[in-house]
């Protein structure tokens, strides 16, 4: 690979950080056949795992991509979850999805599944390589890298900030990270416990502070929880199994028998958002992103959702089709997302240590609520669960459903459902019509200029659904981004206008 201006080049992208998010990244550059390099400085996966829920969004998006059956397999299927380790508990069976639930795995099981997936799908993983700097020039970034046989530069096109919450990339970029320092810490414990209680997710919660517990597929217990000194600016020193103990007995009364504790450790609210998510041929995901309180077990599944975003996005600009602007419409489209997150964990905190007689209360009401109004109990599922988030219609008529995610429909004639036909990573242009009417296609110019452009073709599927989705009931034709989003949808019964609406959607697609 050699740019305009002759600067030779191994990948198109650098990506900095193999945690989950750099990870699932590679994977999807690979998908739309980018060349790629992750680089890591920690030698070996790290063992302590922060992250252990995983929401129905993921999910699906692993199944996307033919990726979700370990997932469903290996971990605990929780059909909850928790808004502020409240009592009134979150009903996922509510939720409109194949994956009503969440799941409980452990980090680094995630991550190695996502190492495999993505060393599988050709990307370049190197362990022991920190990256330094970046510096960008017109037409690519050099990468300072700290490697095993000391310094070296990489040329890209690009380079992709996954570096966690002190994100060298961030910086490097002179990418603000705005909000503010934590106030309020959280203590975790994956423990032993010999009287562990009878639910997969036990809380409690009081004057005396919150806890909660929950199941790991390994035997073991994640234990969580806040108590009243723990609202505070400075930073008491690392986590003791003393005072896990103490501070289970002070919540619970008793300290379930708890031993053998296999990571120990504290967590803060510390609440930040990088500025932008794209500068020039800088782009951020994941923590490098966003950082925030970890309630709800929300950021890594964000992080995941920021990469599926920004994957078809970076690979359409590096292979030459992407339509004017694509790449910064990651910033547009999720930045939001990441406003919305720093919002309910923010207030998840705001009631995970309301400690004062008033703050009780306020815990009781809210609970309350969420056990009394289903509305409210499914808003919040869903806005946890990333079901809810829509991104801006692409028209001033758009359908409703435009940027919404499409669910995994299926079609009449019993073939691939949509996440089958996802796979390929491409778009999905839906004619469900069940076969009446002039086939759509694409604008005649663009379609062989796409064919000869790697990546700009997509997937055509040709039949009625079946199934139970009110939402599409009048739907003629869809088309579906590679991430899943409706990108256009229409209900015009009319074949020829039908035909020009698909048209005009594949060409704003630059497809
Ligand atoms: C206690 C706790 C519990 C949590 N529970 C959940 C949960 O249940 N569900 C959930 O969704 N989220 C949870 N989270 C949040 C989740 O762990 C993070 O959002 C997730 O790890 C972010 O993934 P990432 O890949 O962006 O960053 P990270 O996981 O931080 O990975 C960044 C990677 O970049 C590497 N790196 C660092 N510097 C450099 C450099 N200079 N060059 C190259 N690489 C570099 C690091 O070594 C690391 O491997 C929790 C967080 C905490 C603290």
């Amino acid at each position: 690979l050699v740019t305009e201006q002759g600067i030779a080049m191994n990948q198109q992208v650098v990506i900095a950080g193999a945690g989950p998010v750099g990870l699932w990244l590679a994977a999807e550059l690979r998908l739309a056949g980018v060349l790629v390099t992750v680089l890591e400085p920690r030698p070996e996966r790290d063992p302590r795992s922060k992250a252990i829920t995983m929401h129905a969004r993921t999910v699906e998006i692993l199944a996307s991509r033919g990726l979700e059956g370990a997932f469903l397999d290996e971990a605990v299927h929780i059909p909850s979850g928790h808004f502020g380790i409240l009592d009134g508990r979150l009903d996922y069976s509510a939720l409109e999805t194949d994956f009503p639930f969440t799941l409980a795995l452990l980090q680094a099981r995630t991550e190695e599944l996502f190492e495999e997936h993505a060393k599988a799908a050709g990307a370049d993983i190197r362990r022991g390589h920190r990256v330094t700097g970046v510096t960008e020039a017109a037409d690519s970034v050099t990468v300072h890298v700290e490697g095993p046989d000391g310094p070296y530069d990489e040329q890209a096109l690009y380079v992709a900030g996954c570096d966690g919450t002190h994100s060298t990339v961030r910086g490097s970029a002179g990418i603000p990270y705005l909000g503010d320092d934590f106030t309020v810490l959280g203590f975790l414990g994956d423990v032993i416990l010999d009287q562990p209680p009878a639910e997969k997710v036990f809380s409690q919660s009081g004057r005396d502070g919150v806890i909660m517990m929950v199941g790991l597929p390994n035997g073991q217990h994640r234990i969580v929880g806040i108590v009243p000194a723990d609202v505070r600016t400075d930073w008491p020193g690392e986590m003791t199994l003393e005072e896990l103990k103490a501070n289970l007995k002070q919540v619970t009364g008793t300290d379930f028998g708890l031993h053998s504790p296999d990571w120990l450790s504290r967590y803060g609210n510390t609440s930040r958002q990088a500025e932008r998510y794209t500068k020039g041929r800088v782009v951020l995901a994941g923590d490098a992103a966003h950082q925030h309180m970890p309630a709800g077990g929300v950021g890594m599944n964000a992080g995941i959702q920021d990469a599926t975003n920004l994957g078809w996005k970076l690979a359409a600009t590096v292979n030459g089709w992407a339509p004017e602007g694509l790449l910064d419409t990651y910033h547009d489209e999720r930045h939001p997302v990441g406003v919305d997150l720093l919002e309910h964990t923010r207030a998840q905190t705001a009631l995970i240590s309301a400690f004062t007689p008033d703050g009780q209360e306020l815990r009781s009401l809210f609970s309350k609520l969420i056990d009394e109004q289903p509305s409210l109990n499914l808003t919040l599922a869903e806005r946890l669960s990333g079901l809810d988030v829509a991104y801006g219609g692409d028209a001033p008529d758009a359908h409703p459903l435009t940027g919404r995610r499409a669910s995994n429909l299926g079609f009449a004639d019993g073939g691939k459902s949509l996440f089958g036909l996802l796979r390929t990573g491409r778009y999905v242009l839906l004619d469900l019509r069940g076969g009446t009417g002039t086939p759509l296609s694409a604008p005649a110019g663009a379609a062989v200029a796409g064919a000869a452009t790697a990546g700009a073709a997509f997937v055509t599927r040709t039949a009625a659904l079946a199934g139970d989705y009110p939402a599409w009931a009048d739907i003629s034709a869809a088309l579906i981004r590679p991430d899943g989003h409706v990108a256009w949808a229409s209900q015009e019964d009319d074949p020829a206008k039908l035909a020009f609406a698909a048209q005009g959607a594949l060409g704003r697609a630059g497809l």
